[in-house]
This record gives C-alpha cells, sequence and structure tokens, in this order.
C-alpha cells in the first residue's frame, strides 16, 4: 500500500477504518469535481460524512445550477450531511453571528437541507472566529473547537498529513476526526482538482 492522495488510497483508507471511531469532513474549499465520486465510496462503505460549502469561493459558485445540483445529490443520493465553509474576512467588524446565520440560512434554502455545521476557511491564515457567536444548535469544526477536544484531529491542508498519512494513524486513538479537502484527492494526477 502506497501513501499518496489518490482516490484509491483513500478508499484504501475507508476500508482499513471500518474498525475505528472516526467522523470524517471535508472542506470544499475549490471546485467540486470529484466530490460525487468521493461521496459514493463513503455511501458504498456505510460512512456518513459532512461537506462545507464556501459562498465565496473565487473557482466555484455555490448558487450555480451546477454546483448547487451537485451538493444537493450528496445528501439526497448518498445521505452525507452539509455544512457552512465560512470565511470571516468577508465580515470583520460586522455582527459575526448575524453573518452566519445568513449565510446558513441561504444554503438552507437553495439546498432544500438543514445547515447545522459550520467550519472557518483558513482560520490560521485569514482569521478565524470567536467560538460563541456560532449559532445556537449549530456544532463548529475547528481545530480550536471544544469539539475537538479527546480527539486526533487529523488534516490534509495544504495537500501535507502533518503527522503522516491518515492510515498509520488507525487503531491508535481512540477516536479520530480527519478533514480533508477532496481537491488534493486525484483519479489520474496531482494537480487535476486545483
Ligand atoms: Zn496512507
Ligand atoms: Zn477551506
Amino acid at each position: 500500500m502506497v501513501c499518496n492522495f489518490s482516490l484509491s488510497h483513500y478508499q484504501e483508507c475507508l476500508v482499513l477504518a471500518k474498525s475505528q471511531r472516526i467522523e470524517i469532513v471535508h472542506d470544499v474549499d475549490f471546485p467540486p469535481n470529484n466530490v460525487l465520486q468521493i461521496a459514493e465510496m463513503e455511501h458504498a462503505l456505510g460512512y456518513r460524512t459532512k461537506y462545507f460549502i464556501r459562498l465565496h469561493a473565487k473557482l466555484y459558485n455555490a448558487l450555480s445550477e451546477e454546483h448547487l445540483a451537485i451538493f444537493k445529490l450528496l445528501a439526497e443520493r448518498y445521505g452525507h450531511e452539509l455544512g457552512l465553509h465560512f470565511e470571516p474576512f468577508f465580515y470583520q467588524n460586522g455582527d459575526m453571528q448575524a453573518a452566519i446565520r445568513q449565510e446558513a440560512l441561504l444554503l438552507e434554502k437553495v439546498l432544500g437541507q438543514p445547515i447545522s455545521y459550520m467550519s472557518i476557511h483558513s482560520p490560521l491564515k485569514a482569521g478565524g472566529i470567536d467560538a460563541r457567536v456560532v449559532l445556537p444548535g449549530m456544532r463548529y469544526y475547528c481545530h480550536d473547537s471544544e469539539y475537538y477536544k479527546g480527539k486526533k484531529y487529523l488534516s490534509d491542508s495544504g495537500g501535507r498529513w502533518r503527522e503522516g498519512c491518515v492510515c498509520g494513524h488507525l487503531g491508535k486513538h481512540e477516536q479520530i476526526l480527519l478533514l480533508t479537502h477532496p481537491n488534493w484527492w486525484y483519479r489520474e494526477t496531482p494537480s487535476e482538482n486545483y
């Protein structure tokens, strides 16, 4: 087994992780070219994961017909959950909680799915939020979240595992919270999605 960001290795990791307590979330930073393939793989192996959608991405429009259709399928066909990948940068000095509420409501309206989860895009680079502004009833996914306490957090941010590929961690932690960015994962060549 070779560790890389190929979808076939992702599938191997999913199979190996079946005996591990693991929660998987995805930040959709770039156009959702391969998310349906990932979603299908997860669904076939009995995983229910979360996909966090951006409203301020430079390279995709979550509200376009094409991308809305993809995001709806994640929930309707594969049973995954949808969340808001929030960018606080756009609301500096504004009412952050009102902005989160507005964006979540907009996504709920266009997707016809509840948005009860949120994560932050590039919190270390672009700034995060005070966790107290997260809406009541909404679960906050970020490295500084209370929810992450007691869980082993692994992320492929920047196309790099800081502590080695997830497969090397399986069976070594009581609970893993895995964040992946679908754009790093490829069918044929590493740069096909970004
Ligand atoms: Zn690996
Ligand atoms: Zn992001």
